[in-house]
């Protein structure tokens, strides 16, 4: 065994320029899996259903292969990454234990929002960066042109860079020599105090805690004895193994090697993310961890059904193990119940979560609107507020608040010339500031580019901000954020009167700029959804005492869904067949009876 046979890498690319179809091909060259027709993809590291579906990947997946050159055999390390801006903290860490990444471009499309952040991500790490163009078989490819870009971008040498095809598997080969010759094994010793750094975790039915580790110093074997140095505590090693990708017990990990192990620790949380482990009865430096990823957004999930609630916050817990980046904790409302507040990293991390409690936990659930987390500053405290209901009414605003602070992200978009115009537009619209611009290929005439750049509140890109983007740039703008802090922010709490009654539930967090759109828009969609009553009910949004919309609820007709669901003729029969049952569940906002499924309309977007 030598350390210099090994090779530790991730493929890093913004999403669709295709890491997974790339590491199915590396897979199959190096006979870790069967070849599959050509054309049909079935994304081995991609294990969840919704990735399946999305063709996103949402969790970091290792693999090993081996792969012999001259008669050695070599083991190298994938370390597949996400690739959507809520899960930049999962790219980060899966690139902690690499030397090198392959920094995959689309040929079609060229460099985008995220092609840059995980450059220097990768960068910073210290890796070496092996540049990849794939998707050369695309009529619409343009290698030339793209070669300059990278050069123009990055500062990489056009010679340095590898064509392929990852779906025909043309130039794949290329990689796999370029893996070999050009990324630095890992440096480690033997000999000396064991040292192995934990950068992911997983949670199995019957093994419990399963790690994931990245061996500086030393061997470790099954038996022996470890300690960690976040939390001090001592286990002993009951499985140890690597994953090909599947998993492969083996006699010991050595230094540079990528593995798994089993150590009977009870909680996901002993696994800490970032942690080194050690001997017991010997001290090692701790390796630099993570910063912990921190939540963004937040929304209350509560069962459709109340009396699901203990099923429902059980199926939350286990699948939270699977996901170290959600946070937790109960929340009650007085119109739906007991639930559980949950932080999420972004939007699609929070619409991934609710589908993988569809799909692996059968869960029937109400999500409501998401918020990011508000700092109130007082005059002796700061108090971050994620729910609505929490947020200052209009005399504690007047009296105690010195000022309330919203989070911003430093957001990139790049996008074609022609769509220039309506990507600052659409930046105005959601508030942005601090806007800057520059062309990105600079002479390459035929398609110039433009990266615009500006601080935008994290409230606005979670509403409608990618959707907008998307559809008024046809397609062609990319975008991707980070964590820009706090800025002090004119926001209200809105909220919403049935009959003169407050739902708590439907409480929301505005800018003051915004409120009369808001509220306008909500009773609108109340109106309409909320079915009849005996009497007349006003609909109001207010912000503290002042009125912002209203519309009125006409009484009772005779059909107890006309006008109810816009002529869903399933939806209708539902409703009857429920009130047939005897078992129209209703809650009661105010003096006013809603059926859950006007809750459900009301929280689609
Ligand atoms: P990821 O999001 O980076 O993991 O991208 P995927 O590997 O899921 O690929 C995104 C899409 O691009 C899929 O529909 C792939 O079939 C397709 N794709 C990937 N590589 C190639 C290629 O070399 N040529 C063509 N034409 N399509 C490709
Ligand atoms: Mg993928």
């Amino acid at each position: 065994y030598t350390c210099d046979l090994i090779r530790n890498f991730s493929i890093i690319a913004h999403i669709d320029h295709g890491k997974s179809t790339l590491a199915d091909r590396l897979l199959e060259l190096t006979g870790t899996i069967k070849k599959k027709e050509v054309g049909k993809n079935e994304q081995v590291l991609d294990k969840l259903k919704v990735e399946r579906e999305r063709g996103i990947t949402v969790k970091a997946q290792t693999a090993s292969m081996i792969h012999t050159v001259d008669g050695r055999q070599h083991i190298l390390n994938l370390i597949d990454t996400p690739g959507h801006v809520d899960f930049a903290w999962e790219v980060s860490r899966s690139m902690a234990a690499c030397q090198g990444a392959l920094l995959l471009v689309d040929a079609s499309q060229g460099v985008q929002a995220q092609t840059i952040s995980v450059f220097h991500i990768a960068r910073e790490r210290g890796l070496k960066i092996i540049p990849v163009l794939n998707k050369i078989d695309l009529p619409a490819a343009q290698p030339e042109l793209l070669a300059a870009q990278m050069e123009s971008t990055f500062g990489i040498d056009p010679a340095e860079i590898i064509s392929i095809s990852a779906k025909t598997g043309k130039g794949v080969d290329a990689v796999l020599k370029a893996i070999v010759e050009r990324i630095p094994p890992p440096s480690g010793k033997t000999t000396g105090p064991l040292k192995a750094f934990l950068f992911d975790s997983l949670y199995d039915r019957y093994r419990g805690v399963i790690s994931l580790i990245a061996i500086q110093d030393g061997v470790l074997k099954k038996g022996d004895r470890i300690a960690s140095c976040h939390t001090r505590k001592k286990y002993e090693v009951t499985d140890i193994g690597i994953m090909h990708p599947e998993e492969i017990p083996v006699n010991g990990l050595y230094p540079g090697q990528v593995g798994f192990i089993a150590c009977n620790m009870k909680e996901s949380s002993e696994a800490h993310i970032g942690d080194t482990l050690h001997r017991p009865g010997t001290t090692v430096e701790p390796m630099p961890g993570f910063k912990p990823a921190k939540a963004m957004v937040y929304a209350g999930i509560f069962p459709v059904d109340t009396s699901d609630f203990p099923k429902l916050e059980e199926s939350i817990k286990r699948l939270a193990l699977t996901d170290r980046s959600v946070t937790i904790q109960r929340e009650s409302s007085t119109a739906l119940g007991q639930g559980c507040r949950l932080g999420f990293l972004g939007t699609l991390h929070m619409d991934v979560f609710r589908q993988r409690l569809e799909d692996e936990y059968d869960a029937n659930i109400i999500i409501t609107a998401p918020t990011v987390p508000y700092k109130i500053v007082y005059k002796d405290r700061e108090v971050y507020v994620s729910n609505p209901t929490e947020f200052p009414d209009a005399s504690e605003m007047a009296s105690k608040v010195i000022e309330v602070q919203e989070p911003v992200v430093k957001a990139s978009i790049i996008v074609p010339e022609d769509y220039f115009g309506d990507m600052m537009d659409l930046c105005y619209t959601h508030r942005a500031e601090e806007l800057e611009h520059r062309y990105l290929d600079a002479g390459t005439g035929t398609s110039a580019r433009i990266m615009l750049n500006c601080v935008v509140p994290l409230s606005e890109i979670v509403t409608d901000f990618f959707d907008q983007l998307k559809s008024r740039s046809s397609g062609f703008a990319s975008f991707d954020y980070e964590e820009g802090g706090y800025k002090a922010s004119d926001l209200a709490k809105m909220v919403f009167l049935l009959n003169g009654k407050p739902v708590d539930a439907l409480a929301l967090i505005v800018h003051r700029s915004h409120e009369d759109d808001i509220g306008r828009a909500w009773v609108k969609k109340l109106v309409k959804v909320i079915p009849r009553q005996m009497y007349e009910v006003p609909i109001q949004a207010a912000v503290g005492k002042k009125i912002i919309a209203r519309e009125t609820l006409s009484a009772y007709r005779a059909d107890v869904t006309a006008g109810l669901y816009g002529g869903h003729v399933e939806r209708k029969m539902k409703v009857l067949e429920r009130q047939k049952e005897g078992k129209a569940r209703m809650k009661r906002m105010g003096t006013v009876d809603l059926p859950q499924e006007a809750f459900f309309e009301i929280m689609k977007k």
